[in-house]
């Protein structure tokens, strides 16, 4: 298992961060999970422009050539499919205090794991998900993929101690997304999910669902979505990177629809199936 810190590749074992790294005190950072399918980077491009948008938004000095560092990293360790974390800390002050200077350099850390290929899954094996539907503790700069995931696991919890797999976080009385997705609910035929605000990520996974929904004639709306809109939908689908579009089929232990996965969750399921698919064969 070999990992990136600070310009170098080495074995996991020999990793080394100073206990006063920002990032291990304060959160003080940011990251990027990114899945590499057969060696190459699932739209690579938009998670390093996210990156980018994270380290401007906190100040954290960028400038690095990510795509030949994760690339490289991938090669060591073997391409196929691997799940890459990069993660980028304000660095290291020395001592415990808030204030900073802006010469840090920061600390830069990737590592690998491997990871299921989500369209080499059969359509009719893919299992439906529970959700709980709790509130959103977290701060109001979501768009920043930031490391501070404390409320975001404090939520996944509670739903695994309801048996759920994902918690949706309703504030202010509408459902912003996921723990760690986007969420989207159907009605009638047409795609509703969250508009993009500092409220939510903005899931690379979430713009692709758009971006195919838009190719394939599917309608979607980016609009407000209250919990009585969430639980009454026809449908109900989280995404993510690593694991794309999942349908949702009960919600605070009551169906979604009929309780099943729905026919347009299996049509967009198939889009990003075949989307990736030429992806991996350049074709
Ligand atoms: N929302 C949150 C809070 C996340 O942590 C993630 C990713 O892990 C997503 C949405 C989905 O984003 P992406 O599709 O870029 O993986």
């Amino acid at each position: 298992n070999t990992v990136y810190l600070n310009g170098r590749y080495m074995a996991a074992e020999e990793a080394r961060i100073s206990p006063f790294d920002r990032g291990f005190l304060f959160g003080d950072s940011v990251y990027e999970v990114i899945p590499y399918f057969q060696g190459r980077g699932f739209r690579l491009q938009e998670h390093i422009a996210r990156l980018e948008h994270s380290l401007r938004a906190v100040r954290i000095p960028n400038g690095r050539d990510w795509v030949a560092i994760l690339d490289q990293l991938v090669e060591l360790n073997g391409g196929g499919n691997l799940s890459v974390y990069l993660q980028v800390t304000r660095g290291d002050s020395g001592s415990r205090s808030h204030a900073y200077d802006a010469g840090l350099e920061p600390t830069i850390f990737a590592c690998c794991t491997p990871v299921r290929d989500f369209a080499s899954l059969p359509v009719a094996e893919v299992k439906g998900l529970a959700a709980i539907v709790t509130a959103d503790l977290r701060w109001h700069r979501c768009d920043i993929k930031s490391t501070c995931l404390l409320p975001n696991i404090l939520v996944l919890q509670q739903a695994r101690d309801q048996q759920a797999d994902e918690a949706l976080l309703l504030r202010d009385g509408v459902v912003t997304e996921g723990t760690s997705s986007n969420i989207f609910v159907v009605r009638q035929g047409v795609i509703y999910t969250p508009k993009r605000s500092s409220e939510i990520l903005g899931g690379i996974t979430r713009e692709l669902v758009l971006e195919l929904a838009d190719e394939n004639g599917i309608q979607y709306q980016e609009t407000d979505i209250d919990y009585e809109a969430l639980t009454t939908g026809d449908e109900v689908w989280i995404s993510s990177s690593t694991r794309g579009v999942l349908p949702v089929t009960s919600i605070d232990g009551q169906a979604v629809g009929n309780g099943e996965k729905g026919p347009l969750w299996a049509r967009m399921f198939e889009l990003l199936t075949r989307y990736q698919r030429k992806l991996m064969t350049g074709s």
